[in-house]
């Protein structure tokens, strides 16, 4: 059974190692990574979640009917796509850990159990389908993840620390990671570790380079002892000696002044290159019903923006897949519009903002900002750039903000209507939040 592990490793995940901050330096936390996994599964109102890592997205067919199996028989009959392209399954039974595993283990989908909360990378879902990019960075994810899992002191990142992988064409470097790869020309890469120095290298050692600084965060880390999960959140006093670490793993890098990040807007749902689809997931959740759907697929990727690349499919598939009720178009109402989880799955949340967006979109006209609806002021997977922010506010679930102007959950079609703008084809360039 490919990837099959004893089911005594589901309590033995590595926690986050605590270490003595040095002198004249704050501990940022004391408490371990209490990130969601696949084997960690976190209490919610709801039941229990899992959240299961799909480097660069990427599910092949049998990975997509295990997935809805999954959340038909053991969760809510639903799967999230989150904002790093990851799958989430809700609602499920206190009881199903070890049954989840199984499955998940007998589809590849647990490659290495020690290392399944640590293999977050995002890759540009389209790289190598359309033409565009310059190298393709679905290939690079593929071997970052592998040399991951083989490298035992990786299993130490926090389920937070995401290495981003951009194909040269700006549609994912801007979303935030913490080791960036950016295809360059003449067979080369750019190196982003976390922090205001950047290296060109060869293409060929991009995920080694990867790896490389991410161990060396590692190192910095647990010398500064401050708990830190992330290469920001380091003093300038413990940044990693990036040039260092990487002329020890042997790999020639050249310093370079930090260039601005390469923008694009996110791909918008319909044909996708030659013989591809994008669709996206109605308010980033599908059915198990609507994942079969994309089926026959040589592969699905799933996408920060909580869409699927069907690869494989050919542009006479759209009007099946709208029929089941998947975005299609980029003029949909749906499209571009996400929601935290809120009422009842989350204690935290003041209104059941899945229903309200539910009501409210039909009659909000699609415009170029993304809209996000939170139950509360955490504003859980929100988009990156810029975007309309509708907030839940009043206790009794029938009161929003949207971007700061009290609306009430009547007048929200009209109020998102206008903070998203007219409905042009352009895109924020600039991250804001
Ligand atoms: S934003 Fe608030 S209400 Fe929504 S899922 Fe996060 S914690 Fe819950």
């Amino acid at each position: 059974m490919a990837g099959w592990f004893p089911v005594g490793m589901l309590a033995a995940m590595p926690p986050t190692p605590h270490t003595t901050p040095e002198p004249g330096e704050a501990r940022i936390r004391d408490r371990g990574d209490a990130c969601p996994g696949a084997l960690r599964l976190h209490p919610a109102e709801d039941g229990r979640l899992a959240r299961l890592r799909l480097p660069a997205g990427r599910l092949t067919s049998r990975q997509v009917e295990t997935l809805a199996t999954a959340a038909e028989t053991l969760g809510d009959g639903r799967i999230s796509i989150t904002s790093r392209g990851n799958a989430e399954l809700r609602g499920l039974t206190d009881d199903c850990g070890a049954t989840l595993a199984a499955l998940l283990a007998e589809a590849d989908l647990l490659p290495s159990p020690t290392h399944e909360r640590v293999r977050n990378i995002v890759a540009s879902p389209a790289s190598g389908l359309d033409g565009l990019g310059r190298a393709d960075v679905q290939l690079w994810a593929r071997d970052l993840d592998a040399a991951l899992c083989a490298e035992p002191r990786a299993a130490a990142l926090s389920g937070r620390f995401l290495f981003v992988l951009d194909d040269g064409r700006g549609d994912v470097a801007g979303l935030g990671g913490d080791v960036k790869l950016i295809a360059d020309g003449d067979g080369t890469a750019v190196l982003w570790p976390g922090g205001p120095q950047v290296f060109r290298l060869a293409a060929a050692d991009a995920v080694r380079a990867a790896l490389a600084a991410a161990l060396a965060f590692l190192d910095a880390a647990d010398a500064a002892g401050t708990g830190a999960w992330r290469p920001r959140e380091l003093a300038v006093t413990h940044v990693p000696d990036w040039a260092g670490a990487l002329a020890a793993a042997g790999i020639a890098a050249e310093a370079l002044p930090v260039p601005p990040a390469p923008f694009s807007a996110p791909p918008g749902p319909g044909a996708l290159g030659d013989g591809h689809l994008y669709v996206l997931a109605p308010l980033g959740r599908l059915t198990a019903a609507q994942l079969r759907a994309l089926l026959p697929a040589d592969e699905v990727r799933f996408t920060p923006w909580r869409g699927a690349v069907v690869v494989g499919a050919g542009p006479e598939r759209l009007r099946d897949l709208e029929a089941y009720g998947l975005i299609t178009r980029p003029d949909a109402p749906g499209a571009g519009v996400t929601a935290c989880t809120g009422r009842p799955g989350c204690a935290k949340s003041l209104a059941d903002v899945r229903a309200d967006a539910l009501v409210a979109l039909p009659a909000a006209l699609p415009g170029p900002l993304p809209v996000h609806f939170s139950g509360c002021e955490r504003r859980c997977g929100h988009p990156h750039g810029a975007w309309v922010d509708v907030l839940a506010t009043g206790t009794e679930g029938d009161s929003y903000s949207v971007d700061g102007v009290p609306t009430p959950r009547t007048s929200l079609s009209e109020a998102v209507a206008a903070a998203r703008g007219p409905a042009t084809p352009t895109h924020p360039a600039t991250p804001t939040r």
